[in-house]
């Protein structure tokens, strides 16, 4: 299914929108309404309910045809809706994860900064508390989805 739809749907517009430098806007909702954007997210919180060998076989596809689209993936299911998934609480998950795992809302993760990639203890950006909220303070780069990415 995943072959057919980045075959199809993905391939032949590939280098029309890679030339503008932008994102084909029917494809998130597209690859939402597939499933795909909570393939290993459980059935109870929204998503498909796949192993983890089915994600990778949905990377290796979307791969196959546009390297974006798999970044998406990485991004949204591996490193957003799992570590939800895995660290969040039951509230967080509902607000957050189910809602991701649907496809409704998009997550991305903001970990690199100019002097900080791999080494993540060079981390420049803070976190205070400020009663109810945390003030960020710090400023990121390279950070798939952020144009896309809901609150
Ligand atoms: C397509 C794309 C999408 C991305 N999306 C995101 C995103 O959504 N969110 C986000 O936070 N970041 C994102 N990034 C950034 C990415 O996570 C960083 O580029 C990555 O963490 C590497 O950090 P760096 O670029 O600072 O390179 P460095 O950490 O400086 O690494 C440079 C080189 O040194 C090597 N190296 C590093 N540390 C060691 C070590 N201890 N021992 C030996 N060798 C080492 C590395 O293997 C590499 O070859 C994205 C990058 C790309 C290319």
């Amino acid at each position: 299914m995943v072959r057919e739809f980045a075959q199809k749907e993905v391939y032949p517009t590939i280098k029309e929108w890679d030339r503008k430098q932008e994102m084909n806007p029917a494809i998130l909702p597209r690859m939402a309404e597939l499933g795909l954007l909570g393939i290993c997210i459980p059935v109870r919180y929204g998503g498909q309910g796949y192993d983890y060998i089915t994600l990778g076989l949905v990377c290796e596809e979307l791969e196959r045809v546009d390297s974006t689209l798999r970044v998406v993936m990485s991004v949204h299911v591996g490193l957003n809706s799992l570590a939800l998934l895995q660290w969040g609480t039951e509230a967080q998950k509902q607000k957050f994860l189910v809602p991701q795992a649907r496809g409704e809302k998009y997550g991305a993760f903001g970990l690199t900064e100019s002097g900080a990639g791999s080494d993540v203890a060079s981390i420049q950006t803070t976190a205070k508390r400020h009663g109810d909220i945390y003030v960020l303070n710090g400023e990121k780069m390279w950070i798939s989805l952020a144009t896309k990415a809901h609150n």
